[in-house]
């Protein structure tokens, strides 16, 4: 349920609705629109609805709308304006778009510092590299660990760009935050509720992948667990669902752009890379993107795809970012975007 004041309201209205949602046992969520204050009743179910009145009757509450979705903090429901999430000065869901790129994984100091350099050079804002990887065989590289978090804060150091890194393991979350400016949940952590509840418990800006057999229903109730516990700071990632489909290592589904941008208010990104799995076919879906409405791309970029530890076969060189990156501004100045 949302309780919406009237403008113009005063901060002692706010504070005497928060009382009030307290006192009931639920959790208020407040979001601060240019005109109007809106506060979010949370709570199990739909118990909330059962005290419609006793909020309508308050002197500044405009009205008070039940939200019928599971989810409601993502909702655009609960929030009319787009997100706009703040990393170390990169503004994410904005009228600019994001370019993230970087290795699958880091695994050599010189390999991610030549990377970080080239990729800022073409105009790359945010670095991406995994120091703990999701493998799919327990036998494959699994990476560095903490030696790659160091790594990616040199690269920081000297490039400037911030960085996003996977965490995989709620025990992780404190290590991992202290590095990254972003942290990444993987499309296979993408329904882990501990994970997601830990770092709900950051203010960290948080990427959450689309589960490869997520419906866009079920991926927004995973970024409600993140948002549930006040961590506001989310952006969605289209990477790719399973389908039939067997030419390319997954199916990109754009659908889900246009759909979460009516359904939520938070940015979307899209991970082409991983959405195809073939390298000629990564530019040609990063245009669809963002010719689709996508606030970011994030693409796997190596210097020597034949030595990486993992995803090699689907890596740009850092060298081609600076022409790929001229590409996707033509389309995204066509659809009234920047980059
Ligand atoms: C990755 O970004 O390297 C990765 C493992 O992605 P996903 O979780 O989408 O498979
Ligand atoms: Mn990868």
């Amino acid at each position: 349920m949302i309780v919406t004041l009237k403008s113009g309201a005063k901060k002692s209205d706010v504070q005497a609705v928060v009382a009030r949602v307290k006192k009931l046992g639920f959790t208020p969520q407040l979001s601060r629109g240019a005109e109007r204050v809106v506060i979010g009743v949370i709570g199990e179910g739909n118990k909330a609805i059962a005290h419609k009145e006793l909020f309508e009757s308050m002197p500044q509450v405009e009205v008070v709308t039940p939200i019928s979705k599971p989810y409601k903090v993502v909702s655009r429901v609960f929030k009319k304006t787009d997100t706009v999430i703040d990393v170390r000065g990169v503004p994410v869901g904005g009228k600019g778009i994001v370019i993230m790129a970087g290795p699958c994984s880091v695994d050599t100091r010189e390999n991610v510092m030549v990377t970080a350099k080239e990729l800022k050079k073409a105009g790359v804002q945010i670095l991406r590299g995994g120091a703990f990887k999701p493998r799919t065989s327990p036998y494959a590289f699994q990476g560095l660990g903490e030696e790659a978090l160091k790594y990616l804060a040199e690269a920081r150091r000297v490039t400037g760009l911030p960085i996003i890194t996977e965490v995989m393991d709620p025990r992780q979350v404190d290590l991992v935050e202290r590095y990254a400016d972003i942290l990444q949940i993987g499309a296979r952590n993408a329904q882990n509720y501990d994970l997601l509840r830990e770092v709900g418990r950051t203010r960290k800006p948080a990427m959450l992948k689309r589960g490869m057999a997520t419906t866009i229903e079920e991926w927004l109730m995973a970024a409600e667990y993140i948002m549930a516990k006040g961590n506001e700071n989310v952006m969605l990632c289209e990477r790719g669902i399973r389908t039939f489909e067997t030419a390319t290592r997954f199916t990109l589904d754009l659908n889900a752009v246009p759909v979460l941008k009516t359904l939520s208010h938070l940015p979307v990104l899209v991970d082409p890379s991983h959405g195809v799995g073939v390298r000629d076919y990564i530019v040609p879906m990063a245009r669809a993107a963002i010719a689709a409405g996508a606030d970011g791309i994030i693409i796997e970029c190596h210097p020597n795809p034949a030595a990486a530890l993992s995803d090699g076969h689907q890596a740009m060189l850092p060298t081609q970012m600076h022409d790929i990156l001229k590409g996707l501004r033509k389309v995204a100045e066509a659809v009234g975007r920047t980059l």
